[in-house]
């Protein structure tokens, strides 16, 4: 018989969401207006401490209406993390603007400081700067902010943090989203707290937020019958889901713990294993860890990463390479990249070597010694032969 299988990141529910639901049928909000709305919003700006908050039906319609509000359009450019999910960069297509993306640098996997100041100075002295930089903290752990910041500050370009799975991380004291002049976030049904489907859009830019929040709503003027002078879009949250985020916002903290315990739990086991390299933190962050993330030395491992996901996957057990870099995506060909340096690609590193493993806060004791144990038992048999094969060769030789 099949194990039962384990997921990478699903949902976790409380059980207490329903009342919120049920609370928006017993009232009739059942509708992508109503209070849970406006009270989600609230209480996620003074959970991440911002000024406000724009509820959507995804991370990647947050993402739009950030570009949308920053007047990005046809002929404009946009620079974006190249390792991240294709979400991070499609709102750039929408624009009919064109993407260039920005290599990682080793110690947060994320944007390179480096690789963005030689694209920004060579996009000053061709005279086309980019509207917006879009930084995406990858697995819930932040940029090097400070660092970008500086560079982007001083070229007036702003920053959208895609922090789309860094939602209860936090970079030098401050709640990972909101550093840069947007910060957004996903409630999908695989991030750390999920409404099935949803986004929020924040900054302390109120005006913008304001601005935001109109093109949400189909751009409906403020008359008495329906008048439109811009292009709007339907990408309001639902009052019912906003009900589950209420009460998903309040489970953050456990979520974040335990998520960081699963990825301690991983590293005991598996940490001192020549050829594993975890992902880091970097001093003076603290990453949600929504994904427990590794990279292998193949050689030194003896299996391939290919090797282990199979080997998972015949236990019934999902996991998954790192993202795929979008200078590497077929969407993409053609499109400009930065690398980390010369000759030195990060991402494309990254990609090679990486492997998340099931993270999902929920996952028993018992379901993670089953993905470790998985991992030690191909490690132990691929010892076995090699030595198997040198002992031949041994005797062979005498
Ligand atoms: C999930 C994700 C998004 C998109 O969020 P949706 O809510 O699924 O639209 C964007 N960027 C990153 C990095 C993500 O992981």
């Amino acid at each position: 018989m099949r194990k039962p299988k384990i997921h990478l990141s699903p949902p976790h529910m409380c059980g207490r969401e329903l009342h919120y639901i049920k609370e928006a049928f017993d009232t009739n909000w059942v509708a992508p207006v109503g209070p849970n709305i406006e009270a989600f919003e609230k209480e996620m700006a003074r959970h991440v401490g911002i000024n406000d908050a724009v509820a959507v039906n995804s991370g990647t319609a947050a993402l739009h209406l950030a570009l949308s509000v920053l007047n990005v359009g046809k002929g404009d450019i946009v620079f974006c993390s190249t390792l991240t999910f294709v979400a991070s960069a499609n709102p750039i297509l929408y624009q009919g603007a064109e993407p260039v993306f920005i290599d990682s640098e080793p110690d947060t996997w994320n944007m390179s400081p480096l690789a963005l100041r030689k694209a920004l100075h060579l996009a000053s002295l061709e005279g086309r700067m980019p509207k917006a930089v879009i930084v995406v903290n990858l697995y819930g752990q932040s940029a090097k902010m400070d660092e970008l910041l500086l560079i982007c500050n001083y070229y007036g370009v702003p920053i959208i943090e895609d922090a789309a799975e860094s939602l209860g991380s936090s970079y030098k004291g401050k709640a990972s989203g909101t550093l840069g002049a947007f910060g957004v976030y996903s409630f999908n049904g695989n991030k750390i707290i999920t409404t099935s489907g949803g986004g929020m859009l924040v900054s302390n830019n109120i005006a913008s937020l304001k601005t935001a929040r109109f093109l949400a709503t189909q751009a409906r003027d403020p008359e008495p019958y329906y008048q439109h002078h811009a292009m709007g879009y339907n990408y309001r949250m639902s009052n019912l889901l906003a009900g589950v985020g209420r009460i998903q916002l309040q489970q953050l903290e456990k979520r974040v713990d335990a998520k960081r315990l699963i990825y301690r739990n991983y590293f005991d086991a598996l940490g001192d294993i020549e050829g594993i390299s975890f992902m880091p933190e970097l001093d003076n962050t603290k990453s949600n860890r929504w994904l427990t993330a590794l990279t292998i030395d193949e050689r030194q491992l003896g299996v391939t990463v290919g090797q282990i996901l199979t080997a998972l996957q015949q236990e019934n057990i999902e996991a998954r390479h790192v993202w795929k870099p979008m200078h590497l995506q077929p969407l993409f060909k053609g499109t400009r990249y930065y690398p980390h340096k010369e000759n030195t690609h990060i991402a494309e590193q990254l990609f090679v070597r990486g492997i998340c493993l099931p993270s999902g806060s929920n996952l028993s004791e018992n379901d993670q010694q089953r993905v470790i144990q998985c991992i030690k038992e191909l490690l132990e048999r691929k010892r076995k032969r090699q030595l198997f094969i040198l002992g031949k060769y041994e005797v062979m030789g005498e």
